[in-house]
């Protein structure tokens, strides 16, 4: 037998509903603060992430699917779809609308990551991306987007971290400090920081390795080195969410994993998810468009990853199972009269189903009461031949004959009902 691969994962019908939950709340609120979707290709040319994620990230140095097309060209699966979308942005010169241009997606994306609860190598973000507008309003709008949605699913134990990485300008002489404070502690750091010192040493405070840590501790933060703009538009990002009475927490060692970010930064963290505790993240990427060859163009968005919020999902949550009809037709009358019937209801909008497998109305309950239906209409010969079916209502147990000729019509009234 072939197995499915390592980290890549079904979702078979019985998860199905906490996803339809998850991304139903995502459109919804996506098209209430007026995010259209988009959807673009889950694989590009591989120059498109390595040129905006950056080539001495995480992603790009070693979790990409990256792979040769037929003609030799190097093509990658989408570790993210930020890249992807800009790329459709300056593509189809969305720059040119007189309008704010704001999207939404829901997709697959792929890592190649060390699988675990709540980390695969194929997995699903809903994301957003505002682009156009420098106003800290648009950083707050995306921010509320997300907090509103992962709160309106009820999801327990969230915080909203905040941070301002400053403007491209700001980065060199943090950087200096930075590595002025980090050089001397080179022994205390994982390889991988000892490395990030010389390549992207930002990247040391967003290192997971507790030792690492624990030495950066007293680190230079970039907050101290923001050029007045970025001070002062990372005042009003604060100003604003404190208006919305969104709750944060300043924390100054979020510096993101991608190298496009600029201003504003953020992540949603849970108490619920053991090691794997950030629900979604974003900020803003005003250099982005522009590095992949677009016109100047100020944007910010977030993407949080669907499987964690699924394994967080309150029974709550999810809405109350549908009223279904079981039809149980047997008998050879029973059961054309029954396909009939199964017809008419959902022809009348009423979920309805039956198992053609089963032949006695003692299995046929069963699998009633197995499928959880509402109701069941039993159909034998005998009562083809009186003309009624009966109507079971599968908790009481009660009992009705209702006439075949408007059985459908009856029982959608009775499914109206509140
Ligand atoms: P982490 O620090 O957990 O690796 P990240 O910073 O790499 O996350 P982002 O690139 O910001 O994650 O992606 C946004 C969200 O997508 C994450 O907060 C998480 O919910 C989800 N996500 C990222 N990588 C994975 C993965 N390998 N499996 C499942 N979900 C993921
Ligand atoms: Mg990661």
């Amino acid at each position: 037998m072939i197995r499915g691969i390592k980290g890549v994962k079904d979702t078979l019908p019985d998860e199905m509903p906490r996803w339809q939950v998850i991304e139903g709340a995502a459109r919804r609120f996506s098209h209430l603060y007026g995010f259209r979707e988009i959807r673009v290709p889950v694989f590009e040319m591989t120059e498109l992430f390595a040129r905006s994620i950056g080539t001495s990230t995480d992603i790009v140095e070693k979790e990409m699917y990256t792979f040769q097309d037929r003609d030799g060209s190097s093509l990658t699966l989408r570790p993210e779809a930020t890249a992807g979308v800009v790329r459709a942005y300056i593509e189809h010169n969305l720059a040119a609308s007189p309008t704010a241009q704001k999207f939404y997606y829901l997709g697959p994306m792929f890592r190649h990551e060390r699988p675990q609860a709540g980390r695969l190598r194929q997995f699903h973000q809903y994301g957003v991306e505002s682009f156009g507008s420098v106003s800290p309003q648009a950083d707050v709008e995306v921010i509320s987007l997300l907090w509103r949605f992962l709160s309106s699913l009820g999801l327990p134990g969230l915080t909203l971290e905040l941070n301002s990485l400053g403007e491209a300008g700001d980065r060199p002489a943090y950087k200096t400090a930075l590595v002025a404070f980090l050089k001397p502690l080179e022994d205390k750091l994982c390889q991988n920081c000892r490395r990030r010192i010389e390549t992207n040493p930002l990247r040391v405070l967003d290192c997971k390795v507790p030792t690492c840590k624990a030495a950066t501790e007293a680190a230079p933060k970039l907050t101290d080195y923001l050029s007045p703009f970025a001070r002062e538009h990372f005042e009003a990002v604060r100003a604003t969410l404190d208006s919305l009475r969104i709750p944060y927490l300043l924390n100054p060692r979020l510096v993101r994993g991608l190298d496009y970010y600029t201003l504003t930064t953020f992540e949603v963290t849970t108490t619920h998810l053991g090691a794997q505790n950030a629900v979604g993240a974003g900020g803003r990427y005003d250099g982005l468009v522009e590095v992949l060859g677009g016109p100047t163009t100020p944007a910010v968005g977030f993407a949080v990853g669907i499987e964690r919020i699924s394994l967080m999902l309150p029974e709550g949550s999810l809405p109350a199972a549908v009223k279904t009809v079981f039809v149980a037709g047997f008998g050879p009358q029973g059961l054309v009269a029954g396909v009939k019937l199964l017809d008419e209801l959902r022809f009348l909008g009423v979920s309805a189903d039956s198992d053609f497998r089963a032949s006695s109305l003692k299995t046929l309950l069963r699998q009633a009461d197995r499928l959880r239906a509402t109701y069941c209409a039993i159909i034998g010969d005998d009562e083809v031949a009186k003309g009624t079916l009966i109507l079971r209502h599968m908790q009481t147990k009660e009992q009705q004959a209702i006439p075949l000729g408007k059985a459908a019509s009856s029982i959608a009234s009775l499914f109206l009902k509140p």
